[in-house]
This record gives C-alpha cells, structure tokens and sequence, in this order.
C-alpha cells in the first residue's frame, strides 16, 4: 500500500475499530471476575486531586496531572506513585526549595494549596526560585482519610533523626500518651512514603524546605534566629519540633531550615505567601550558611 493511501484510508479503519470497540463494550455484560482495567498514573493522580481540592478550583488545576512525575523510590504502601513537580530558575538570588504537601492524609487543604503553586509557577515566564513539589505525599491516607499512612504510622515521626532510636517511642508513650494518630512507626524512615521525602532530599538537594498541614494556622519556623515578614493571613508562632519529625531532622540534625505552613480551615492567599517564601528562604540560607552538596551524602 502507497503512503498517500495508507493515509486516507487510516481514519476510516480506526472509526471502525472504535464502533466494534464499543459496541462490544456496551452489549458485554458486567462481569465481576474480570480485572479492573489498569489504572493510568494519569487517572490516579486526578483521582488524588479530586480529593484534595474543592470542587471550583479542579479544571484550573487539572493541568498538574500532565506534568507530573515520581522517582523510582517514590511509591507508597499501598503502591500508588507520589508524584513532583519541579521548576528551575537560572536566577542567581534565587534559592531550591523543596515544598511537600499532605504527609498527613487528612489535612487535604495543605495539599490543594501545594497543587496551587505548580500550577501558579507552571504559568510564569519568570521566578526567582527553583521549586520542586511533592504535594500528596500520603496518597493513601488521602484516600482513607487518615492522618496516618496504610501502615498506621504519623509520617512527620517517622523521620531518622539521630534522637529517634532513644526517643521516638518514649515520647510516643509518655508525651503523646500513645496517640495511634502519632504512632512513629516500628523504626526510623520504616515507611515507604519517608523514604521518598529522603530520597527527594538527596536528588535535589533543597536550600530551604516548607512542609504544608492544617490546622493550626500559624507559620511555624525550624531554622536560624531572624526576623519574619508579616503575612496577613496567618501569624509566625513556634510549634516546637518533636523525635522523627521533619523540622527537627532537617534543621536540628542538618541545618537545613524548614517552614512548618499551617492553614486553617480556609485558603490563604496561596500566591503571596508563595512570594513571601521566596524571599525568606534567601535570608535565611544566608543566615544559616550555604550548604555542600557532599552534606546529602550522609542522609
Ligand atoms: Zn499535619
């Protein structure tokens, strides 16, 4: 067959494919023991983003699922993919960071609002940062709601801070009075879904970290002494940081500053704070020191 051929007569075959195809979808019956037809990481994440976001923001950020990405060791318990998003920037003030969303499963606005940056910066001909986000961390605690991960452990205790083996079950015992919402896990990064946050943090290697969760609604800092710029939407006040959590194994144990965001029960102004971390991750990399890159080795 010529090419010239071969191409007109190329959308008649696939026409027809497509009515048998559907015909005989439709007149088969439902049959129980079939297998699901394979699920696209595709179908999955806007799956995951129908669950984070409310309902009139999800065409506008629709567009997430195409761009996303997820390393290898990136998979959760129950074997769905934790999808990135990164954007550089070859501008030299600029600073990486790394933005993770929902590491706790039902706190679903700290996702949404991770979301809304990709797809703000996704839309930008210029910014000054490189970011990359990792905005559903616990897809499955999305899916059953949970705070904890499939295997009932509070990711933000599960960290290997150098305190974990000493402490991370005494404070869960006398502090958290065993609180299976904060139960640390059977040993330090025992979970798949910390493994991929470490693994993040070795292959970008981040100047400045923000961890997003409700909901508190305070902007809470691990990193060095400074001044914070006002954001009229939630006000600067230390939570503290505790054995396994992010904020005190990346600041405390690697001088890598972590912004805790915690919104309340609404949307903030996700662009302006978006802008205002930014700026205050150069101020506080400059405060805290630059890091080398040989310091990811040891994670
Ligand atoms: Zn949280």
């Amino acid at each position: 067959m010529k090419k010239s051929t071969l191409l007109k007569t190329a959308p008649i075959v696939l026409f027809a494919t497509l009515l048998v195809g559907a015909s005989a979808w439709a007149s088969e019956p439902a049959a129980s023991t079939s297998p699901p037809p394979e699920r696209t990481d595709r179908a999955l994440c806007l799956e995951l983003l129908a669950l984070t976001t409310r309902a009139e923001n999800l065409e506008r950020l629709k567009p997430f699922c195409d761009r996303v990405s997820a390393l290898p060791k990136c998979t959760s318990r129950e074997g769905r993919p934790i999808f990135h998003f990164e954007k550089g920037s070859n501008d030299k003030r600029g600073k990486r960071v790394l933005a993770l969303g929902l590491i706790h499963g039902d706190e679903p606005l700290a996702g949404e609002m991770s979301i809304d940056w990709t797809e703000r910066l996704a839309a930008l001909d210029k910014h000054r940062s490189t970011w990359r986000f990792v905005p559903l961390l616990n897809p499955d605690g999305l899916i059953a709601k949970t705070r904890m991960n499939a295997g009932g452990v509070d990711l933000n205790r599960n960290f290997p801070t150098t305190d974990w083996n000493e402490e991370a079950h005494r404070y869960w015992e006398k502090s958290a009075r065993k609180d299976p919402r904060r139960f640390p896990g059977d040993g330090p990064a025992s979970e798949p879904e910390t493994k991929c946050v470490i693994a993040h943090i070795k292959d970008f290697k981040p100047d400045f970290i923000v961890s997003a969760h409700t909901p508190y609604r305070v902007l809470d800092f691990d990193g060095p002494k400074m001044k914070f710029p006002p954001y009229k939407d939630l006000p600067w006040r230390a939570l503290g940081n505790f054995p396994g959590s992010l904020g005190r194994y990346m600041w405390r144990d690697y001088k890598i500053p972590v912004l805790t965001v915690e919104l309340g029960d609404k949307m903030v102004d996700s662009a302006a704070l978006q802008d205002l971390i930014g700026s205050f991750a150069i101020d506080a990399v400059r405060l805290s020191g630059e890091k080398k890159p040989e310091i990811f080795d040891l994670l």
